[in-house]
């Protein structure tokens, strides 16, 4: 642990420090509470994927982030940590609603994503809801959506909540993160997420993470995030 790199760090007030967690290639290293620890280590995650080493110290400190790396390289971890963080530091609880948004391009994803939320964050006491089509009734979802601290969406059902469930607030949204940008893209809900985009509160901290940087996804980027920082993974050749 002696060992590790001194970096350049900004922590929540915007003070500069230098800190050894910029250099961190182990979850443990990470300023992140022992909730979260205890939930990766539980998960048998322990060593950082080169994504996970990039971006989360930016992340963690709440920055907005533009991450691009293959599938499979461990993206999911990425957003999950510091949304779960985002939301523990802030104290929140029950009473005080939507305080994360996760967009992903599939039910299927979503659901996966979901899952790791959930198995991450079992030591926490936030509330998680997943809203997918068809899944279930709507309905049912519209009764339960305001008292959700985490959502994890498709991008219709998401709108479709907007539009039509009286009283869903997400006034006091702290993080968005739209997962797989690329391929919700690539699905053709480019509308339906600028729907969405223009009708979230504006202080607030957006990750967006994507396997490919197509023009496209930069127009997004744009849209969406605030001095991001631009992470790229890629392969040696
Ligand atoms: P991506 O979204 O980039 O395609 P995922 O987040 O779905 O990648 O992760 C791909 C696989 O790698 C999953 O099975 C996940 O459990 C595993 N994984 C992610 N991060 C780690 C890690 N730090 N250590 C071990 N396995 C990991
Ligand atoms: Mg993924």
């Amino acid at each position: 642990e002696k060992n590790l790199p001194v970096g350049r760090f900004v922590n929540d007030n915007g003070v500069v420090a230098f800190s050894r967690y910029a250099g961190a290639r182990k979850f443990y290293q990470l300023p992140i509470s022992k909730k979260t620890k205890d939930g990766l280590k539980e998960a048998k995650y322990i060593n950082m994927t080169d994504i996970q080493v990039a971006s989360l110290p930016h992340a963690l400190c709440g920055r907005d982030i533009l991450g691009a790396a293959k599938t499979g390289s461990g993206k999911t971890l990425a957003f999950v940590i510091p949304v779960l963080e985002k939301l523990y530091r802030e104290r929140w609880g029950p009473e005080d609603g939507v305080g994360s948004i996760i967009i992903s391009p599939t039910r299927e994803l979503a659901g996966q994503l979901f899952d790791v939320l959930r198995e991450v964050g079992k030591h926490h006491n936030f509330s998680a809801g997943l809203l997918i089509g068809g899944r279930k009734g709507v309905d049912t979802e519209k009764e339960r959506v305001n008292e959700l601290n985490f959502l994890v969406c498709t991008p219709g059902r998401l709108l479709q909540h907007m539009d039509e469930t009286p009283n869903f607030d997400c006034s006091q949204l702290q993080v968005l993160v739209l997962d797989e940008a690329d391929r919700i893209l690539d699905i053709g809900f480019k509308k339906t997420l600028n729907a969405i985009v223009s009708q979230l509160p504006k202080p607030r901290q957006t990750l967006l993470f994507s396997a490919t940087q197509t023009k496209s996804v930069q127009d997004l980027a744009r849209l969406s995030l605030k001095d991001p920082e631009y992470l790229g993974v890629h392969e040696e050749s």
